[in-house]
């Protein structure tokens, strides 16, 4: 029989241990090692069962347990310091915002489809959703005015266990919300929130859960509610599960449920960042939503939400960017196209490379991009490889042109930074290393710390780590019925004091976990050596659908378990934040050869980087621009070449490894010469530590979203809706107007005054004569062009240096001039270019429109 109603039985908190569950019901306690750690010292083991999750914890501690410590006086004085550390941090003023919140609550609305903030709130699954956990913290920190919007995942990702024969299986374990640091967002009446719209013609419903992340609130869209029919109460069960179909419901119910949440909130962000293309739908939404309350054409709202949006690509491959047929989206997208005004086929040229080609699957990247007016990668590489992989969307653009800039990710210091290491650091480098870590003065005092006791804290960092693995094993092996012998075998794996090498990301082929394996003589020579021993510990999840991505693990796993590595070569089940907080903080060298340029940034090696832990890594992602052959801060396999031939590539590159390790990595490792610690190898630690780690760091991150990207859109955002929204509207017509006659400009007789050839430092001086017709001088923007030539023949980059005009020929065309200066000497080469203008235009190059002086190129975009 089904009860009719069910419900939770609680322990009763004493009235002094109230602030306990303010504590617990804050994920403030995932970068407070503090507030955790008093948390464990209540129960340890009570606390590990609960996963590291305050409010099962305190539902689940016996009512006696409660009733002590109602009356200890120790722990009431400590809770009440701890408490009142809360407050103080909730009501700080913020070192730097710049953005203030508006009346009506935050700024900024961030999407993201998955957060990783702690281990207790399982609704990411890897890079993306820690970092976007990391963005909230850095933004919580920095007091900026920003809320997120998530998804609240029944089941979460899944948990990765394996069988003996070292293949991966996915088990998933149902979250209870109500035993979670979440609490129901309710509506005036104080009941639970429930928020309806239209998906496919029929009313869809959701619930709203908070998460309170510092002083950032986090919002997760829930559907599992009995208003909805049983399939769409599934709508959220499962992060990146189901087929295609289910993808894209749930897109549409975090980019259009995202922005309806938040209106039903009475929230009215003017500024949105998604963060990957699954919520580009939110983008639409908000059009729609202007065009009916604020009666504005299509493409003035287009302009005002293009211009106060912000999209950050995260993916280099193309494969990784979500693409739906026109049979699928025409399921959800045609009624919706009609409510926009668009016809299907203006509709679906939204989200194609090709405008015009009638096959081709809408991609929710493009469509961000052309619903963004501030696009970046998540790394300088990254930033370059984007502007290739989309040049189509802006035809006859050069790709240096193409709009997606960078801005490289960040991490979360006081997350990741070992409860040890904060010690070390509170007294060296004072309390500013968790608020303000980009600051360069905070960077030269890691230099102050003792080398000492930098590898004391390092030392034990590493024990904590072989005992967490040795723990972690058994659990393992008990699990899967595993023998007494393999229980009494982990008790002994690794060696608390050999040189610990760490490899933990997803397996997805081209992070190429095999290449370590290439050589397994080499491989088995290093982990065998008596004298100068070294050590491998490995962890990640291999997609479900990933049966090579599995084979790799069952590979790694056989070698791991060959007699003469079962004692150095360990593989850890169930990769999540816990476990990589352990790996991060205790591993010697974090190891990470992605296959150049694939690995968008990587986060993972700058969380290992915070701990003094060094990198060896492929010139991929953040390594790129982290690593220099003089920096001193770790080392790079190869030269950040490119290969045509793969196999051949992973050739050379595991041999450059093994030598790397052979002839750099464990002679330095092991060199006590001068003392009973290797001196040059803590050098390096703190020479990455003083240079990368104010750089990498996610306050510097945020700080440069907010300046370079959110307070821009928010002031386009005012100065457009200005006035009852007149500027934009005037800014639609005028874009329609140029469109109309671009097709009017000419330029010819482009001469150069300078003799053909000059010496640097010399002015380049160019005229141009240009036909302005059916436009003004005031609607265009001449300028020179100029820069390097490969050996091609075509610019290897370049500069733009304005002209103006000031004079006009017999037949009316203006004569412009200009000066240019190279900055550097060789073979230089030049044209003229005319680009539209206008002071609300926020990017020149949105309206894809470029007139060339030689090669005029096709006259319109689409
Ligand atoms: C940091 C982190 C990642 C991302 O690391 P990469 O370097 O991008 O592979 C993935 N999973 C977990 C659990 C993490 O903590």
């Amino acid at each position: 029989m089904q009860p009719l109603h069910v419900y939770t039985v609680v322990p009763k908190l004493p009235e002094k241990l109230l602030p306990l569950k303010t504590l617990a019901s804050n994920l403030y306690f995932s970068w407070q090692h503090e507030i955790e750690e008093f948390f464990a010292q209540i129960d340890r083991e009570l606390w590990e069962k609960s996963e590291h999750n305050p409010v099962w914890f305190l539902n689940h501690l016996p009512q006696s347990t409660l009733e002590e410590l109602g009356e200890d006086e120790f722990f009431l004085d400590r809770l009440s310091t701890i408490a009142a550390g809360f407050e103080k941090y909730l009501s700080k003023r913020s070192p730097m915002t710049g953005l203030d919140a508006l009346e009506s609550g935050p700024v900024v609305a961030y999407f993201s489809a998955e957060y990783g903030i702690a281990q207790c709130l399982p609704v990411y699954s890897g890079g993306l959703g820690v970092l976007a956990g990391d963005h909230l913290k850095s933004a919580s920190d920095l007091n900026i005015p920003l809320v997120g919007i998530g998804l609240c995942y029944q089941r979460g990702f899944f948990r990765q266990y394996l069988t003996h024969d070292g293949w991966q299986q996915e088990r998933y374990q149902a979250n209870d919300f109500e035993q979670m640091p979440l609490s129901a967002v309710l509506d005036e009446d104080g009941l639970p929130l429930k928020v309806r719209f239209q998906m496919q013609g029929s009313p869809l419903y959701f619930r709203v859960w908070r998460a309170d992340v510092g002083r950032v609130p986090l919002f997760l869209m829930d559907t599992n509610i009995s208003e909805n029919t049983p399939e769409r109460r599934e709508l959220t069960s499962q992060l990146y599960g189901g087929d295609l179909e289910m993808r894209l419901m749930q897109e549409y119910l975090l980019g259009i449920g995202g922005i309806k949440a938040l209106e039903a909130m009475g929230l009215s962000p003017r500024v949105i960042h998604m963060n990957e293309g699954h919520s580009a739908f939110a983008g639409l939404e908000r059009i729609r939503v202007l065009m009916e309350d604020r009666h504005l054409s299509f493409e003035a709202a287009l302009e005002l939400v293009a211009q106060s949006s912000v999209f950050t690509t995260h993916t280099p491959v193309p494969a990784g960017n979500d693409r739906f047929s026109p049979e699928l989206m025409a399921k959800y997208f045609q009624e919706y196209s009609a409510d926009l005004g668009l016809s299907w086929k203006v509709f679906l040229a939204l989200g194609r490379e090709n405008t015009r080609d009638d096959a081709e699957h809408f991609c929710m990247t493009i469509l961000a991009l052309r619903l963004s007016r501030f696009n970046n990668g998540v790394s300088r590489l990254h930033g370059k490889v984007s502007r290739k992989m989309w040049a189509n969307v802006w035809p006859q653009y050069p790709e240096e042109d193409v709009p997606i800039t960078w801005v490289t990710n960040g991490i979360h210091f006081p997350t990741w930074v070992a409860p040890e290491m904060s010690v070390l650091y509170d007294r060296f480098l004072g309390q500013s290393w968790r608020e303000d870590p980009d600051c360069e003065r905070v960077g030269e005092k890691f230099g102050s710390i003792p080398d000492i006791e930098l590898w004391r804290a390092h030392e034990r960092l590493r024990e904590r780590l072989v005992d967490f693995v040795r723990r972690r094993l058994q659990q393992q092996i008990i699990s899967r019925g595993g023998r007494s012998w393999e229980l009494e075998a982990a008790d002994n794996v690794l060696n608390p004091e050999a040189l610990t090498i760490g490899f933990a990301r997803r397996f997805a082929s081209y992070k190429r976990a095999y290449l370590l394996l290439k050589d397994d003589d080499r491989l088995k020579r290093l982990v065998t050596d008596p004298a100068r021993p070294v050590q491998f510990i490995f962890a990640g999840k291999a997609h479900p659908r990933d049966n090579e991505g599995k084979k790799i693990i069952q590979e790694l796993i056989s070698l791991c378990q060959s007699p003469e590595s079962r004692a150095s070569m360990v593989f850890l089940e169930d990769y999540d934040m816990q476990v990589a907080r352990y790996l991060v903080q205790g591993c010697d060298i974090w190891l990470n050869n992605p296959r150049r340029p694939l690995e968008a940034c990587g986060t993972s090696g700058m969380k290992a980087m915070a701990n003094g832990v060094l990198n060896l890594s492929t010139l991929d992602g953040w390594w790129d621009e982290a690593w220099s052959p003089d920096n001193s801060v770790g080392w790079a396999i190869g030269n950040a070449e490119e290969y045509d031939d793969v196999e051949y590539q992973d050739f050379v590159e595991s041999q450059t490894l093994y030598n790397i390790l052979e002839k750099d990595v464990i002679p330095l490792f092991y060199d006590r010469v001068q003392g009973s610690f290797p001196r040059r190898w803590v050098q390096k630690m703190k020479q990455a530590l003083k240079t990368l780690g104010p750089v990498f760091n996610g306050h510097r991150m945020v700080e440069e979203y907010s300046k370079r990207a959110y307070l821009p859109a928010n002031i386009s955002y005012g100065k457009l809706s200005a006035g009852g929204y007149r500027p934009v509207m005037d800014l639609a017509d005028w874009r329609m107007n140029l469109l109309t006659h671009w097709g009017g400009l000419d330029i010819r007789n482009v001469q150069c005054v300078t003799a053909h050839e000059m010496f640097v430092g010399e002015n380049l001086e160019v005229s141009a004569e240009v036909k302005v017709e059916g436009l003004g001088i005031q609607d265009i923007r001449v300028e020179i062009y100029t820069g390097p030539l490969d050996h091609t023949g075509k610019f290897a980059n370049r500069s733009t240096f304005a002209m103006s005009p000031d004079e006009r020929t017999a037949d009316g065309w203006y004569i412009y001039r200009g000066k240019a200066m190279p900055m550097a000497t060789g073979k230089f080469g030049f044209t003229v270019r005319i680009l539209p203008h206008h002071p609300l235009l926020r990017d020149a190059h949105s309206l894809g429109l470029i007139f060339w002086a030689d090669n005029p190129g096709p006259k319109l975009q689409g």
